[in-house]
């Protein structure tokens, strides 16, 4: 058989060429192995549990939507002095989301037995 990269013969029934190190498909159903998107689907809106000023909720949607904490907590501020929707709104996602596991460092626990 001949590699479908470099063109050069190889093996029959080989999986990867020697030449190149190709995957060799055969029947090119190799080719439709597509990687997951890397959108929003992967990340969860969450209160962060490490950078919070009250409820956590501002950094927890700064992270999601990549945007500066502090401005968050700025407009959020603007929105409740001026409607007060921004505060309702506040107390809505502070019950409603999930607080962001916080990381534990193995090495605390190995330690305390000395
Ligand atoms: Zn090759």
């Amino acid at each position: 058989m001949i590699c479908s990269a470099c063109q050069k013969v190889i093996i029959d029934g080989s999986t990867y060429c020697y030449n190149c190190g190709a995957k060799q498909g055969g029947s090119g159903a190799a080719a439709a192995q597509t990687p997951p998107p890397a959108t929003h689907a992967a990340r969860k809106l969450m209160r962060s549990s490490t950078d919070k000023k009250l409820g956590g909720v501002c950094a927890g949607v700064g992270n999601y939507f990549d945007l500066d904490v502090t401005l968050v907590r700025v407009i959020w501020l603007l929105a409740v002095f001026c409607a007060g929707t921004g505060l309702l709104l506040y107390l809505i996602l502070w019950i409603v989301l999930p607080v962001e596991p916080l990381y534990v460092p193995v090495a605390s626990q190995t330690t305390a037995t000395q």
